[in-house]
């Protein structure tokens, strides 16, 4: 059985009398540690898919089996449960409350599952040590760089110790120098940890680091491959259907 199982997932959107297909017929499988990029050009699905496998959202029809449980329908509390247990998310903009300690910053998920403080902040001073910022558990956010900002970020998703981390955009405010620490960090931890990394991303660098890259187009997965190259002629092919009717509009 497959960590993440998608079958024939549909998300439409309903726009006062129009419907947006933000996500056709899906069918896919992800196993445990494997590392996913998500790619496509602006609209094709990608935050849909993302937000649809992390469980933010709920599908219009299909189903999702997430380590073997139909999450796609599931109530709202039932999927921010299985959000808590499965799932670590990172974000283009941190998230991080702003004048707080990264220790506490990392600490949060934990108030929730009543865990005592002493505990919590062992925890919370382990994760920080695992992404190397084991010498900055007292600074703020305004006193890290962007780069560093990202990697509490990325501690604080896996301070509950989930099963899969998942992040839409995550290096796209940071520059390409401080991209790298984060990318490396991913990559690591896929490596290292085993953790399962699934990843939307636009930046090149990010994708090429995962060991599979599915390039979304119009709500539909158009190429699915383990070769980036592959993933970048997909990306980049003209689709041939859409300048006919384009022309065809003119
Ligand atoms: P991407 O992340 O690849 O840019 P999205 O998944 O955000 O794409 O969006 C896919 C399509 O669904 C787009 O056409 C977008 O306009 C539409 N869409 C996304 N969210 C909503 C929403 N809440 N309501 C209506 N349409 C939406
Ligand atoms: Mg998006």
């Amino acid at each position: 059985m497959a960590l993440i199982e998608l079958a024939d997932v549909c998300k439409t959107y309903d726009v006062g009398e129009m419907q947006v297909h933000a996500l056709r017929p899906t069918t896919l499988k992800i196993e445990r540690g494997e590392y996913v990029a998500l790619i496509g050009p602006s609209g094709s699905g990608k935050s849909t898919l993302m937000n649809t496998l992390g469980c933010l959202d709920r599908p219009t029809s299909g189903s999702y089996r997430l380590d073997g449980v139909e999450v796609a329908t599931m109530s709202r509390n039932q999927r921010a449960n299985i959000r808590n247990e499965q799932i670590g998310f990172v974000f283009q903009n941190f998230n991080l409350l702003v004048r707080t300690p990264a220790i506490e910053n990392v600490e949060l998920p934990l108030l929730y599952r009543r865990k005592r403080s002493g505990d919590r902040q062992a925890k919370a001073a382990e994760l920080l040590g695992k992404v190397g910022l084991g010498d900055r558990l007292d600074h703020h956010p305004g006193q890290l760089s962007g780069g560093q900002q990202q990697r509490v970020a990325i501690a604080r998703a896996l301070v509950s110790s989930p099963s899969i981390l998942m992040g839409d955009e995550p290096t796209g405010n940071l520059d390409s120098r401080t991209s790298r620490e984060v990318i490396d960090l991913f990559r690591q931890l896929n490596e290292d940890e085993g953790l399962t990394v699934i990843l939307v991303t636009h930046d090149q660098d990010v994708a090429r680091n995962a060991r599979r890259t599915l390039v979304l187009r119009d709500g539909l997965i158009e190429c699915d491959t383990t070769d980036f190259s592959e993933a970048l002629a997909a990306l980049h092919r003209d689709p041939i259907g859409e300048r006919d009717q384009a022309t065809a509009e003119a």
